[in-house]
């Protein structure tokens, strides 16, 4: 559906749990969560419902997130029933990756297309210390296996944070120049756990490829498949390629595409502002139709554009695990 500012919206973003077996520093306080009650949560057929009304506002392209997706019960079993939705033509994942190597199979066959791994470091000491556990093995362990399987395209999200990881640029895109791997490059955005976010952290994109260039060669390409709002570039001679995502420097409200649910069905038209609707109500209607007209109603209220850079604000209460990135 065409929104009031002339975006197709067609891609829906859904949170299938804020739970997650990381604590990445700028995402989740190190003791845990406030997590939504398991009552609150969304059945997966409810997931499945509300995919299948949102199709009839347009929807064609899911995204799975979190929290982490993996750690929710039966993910498998929720990829299938919404491959099963005739007007779905895409299904993704975005994962941290630990759990990807023990279910990849299964995910695959359940009609899983696309996965995005987050990782932002190559070296196993500053990934214990950003994410607060073991497990870069495991990651990239994940990231060969969906290779191997066919998933098309591996994307790798790499948030960038100044003095921690600026200097590992080169090698992440080394590993775009050597394998089949999209990497992009993300700015560090203030939400989530905001003890951890600073403005001398953040790095614009600009500066990030400025060090890329210092190395590469970089040549614009055309769009990567995805929904993203990244632009891409390819290293001479490049398997994979490079994109930078630019919330902060350059937001790209404009061609936004997407609605957001979080794990106990409050839908959002926009990942920063704070509006919700409470699509649980309308599950106990038999019939999908107040489903569609609560999902029509988010779609036309979606703002112009964020306004993140004045900062997430106090009343803005969810994070970004509870939303999904
Ligand atoms: N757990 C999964 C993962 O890490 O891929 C999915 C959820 S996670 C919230 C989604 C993405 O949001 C990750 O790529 C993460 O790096 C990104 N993210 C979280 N907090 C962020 C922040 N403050 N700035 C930029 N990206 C952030
Ligand atoms: Fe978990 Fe993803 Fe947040 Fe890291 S970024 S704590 S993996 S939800």
């Amino acid at each position: 559906m065409i929104d009031n500012y002339g975006r197709n919206i067609n891609y829906f973003r859904i949170s299938v749990t804020d739970r997650c077996n990381l604590r990445c520093r700028y995402c989740m306080p190190e003791e845990g969560i406030d997590k939504i009650g398991h009552e609150d949560i969304l059945r997966l057929e409810d997931f499945a419902r509300i995919v299948k009304a949102a199709t009839q506002a347009g929807i064609r392209k899911v995204r799975l997130t979190g929290g982490e997706p993996l750690v929710r019960k039966n993910i498998v079993q929720l990829v299938n029933y919404i491959a099963e939705i005739p007007m779905i033509d895409d299904i993704a994942v975005t994962t941290n990756g630990i759990l990807f190597p023990v279910m990849a199979k299964q995910l695959k066959a359940a009609g899983l297309n696309r996965i995005n791994f987050s990782l932002d470091s190559l070296n196993e000491d500053k990934f214990r210390y950003i994410t607060r556990h073991d497990g870069l093995g495991k990651v990239k362990t994940a990231i060969f296996k969906a290779l191997e399987l066919g998933l098309n395209p591996v994307k790798i999200n790499t948030v960038i944070i100044r003095g921690f990881n600026d200097d590992e640029i080169i090698d992440f895109v080394r590993l775009t120049h050597d394998y089949p791997l999209h990497i992009r490059f993300i700015e560090f955005m203030p939400i989530g756990d905001l003890l951890f976010w600073d403005k001398g952290r953040l790095m614009d994109v600009k500066a990030i490829k400025d060090i890329a260039e210092q190395h590469f060669a970089l040549k614009a390409v055309s769009n990567i498949q995805g929904n993203g709002p990244a632009i891409y570039y390819k290293t001479e001679g490049g398997k994979g390629s490079i994109g930078f995502i630019s919330p902060m420097s350059n937001h790209f409200c404009a061609q936004c595409n997407r609605i957001r649910m979080t794990a106990d069905g409050m839908l959002r038209g926009c990942l920063y502002d704070k509006k919700e609707t409470d699509l649980k109500p309308a599950l106990s209607n038999p019939d999908d139709q107040e489903l569609l007209r609560l999902i029509l109603q988010t779609i036309k209220a979606k703002p112009a554009r964020h306004l993140m850079n004045d900062g997430w604000g106090e009343e803005n209460q969810r994070k970004m695990y509870q939303i999904g990135g």
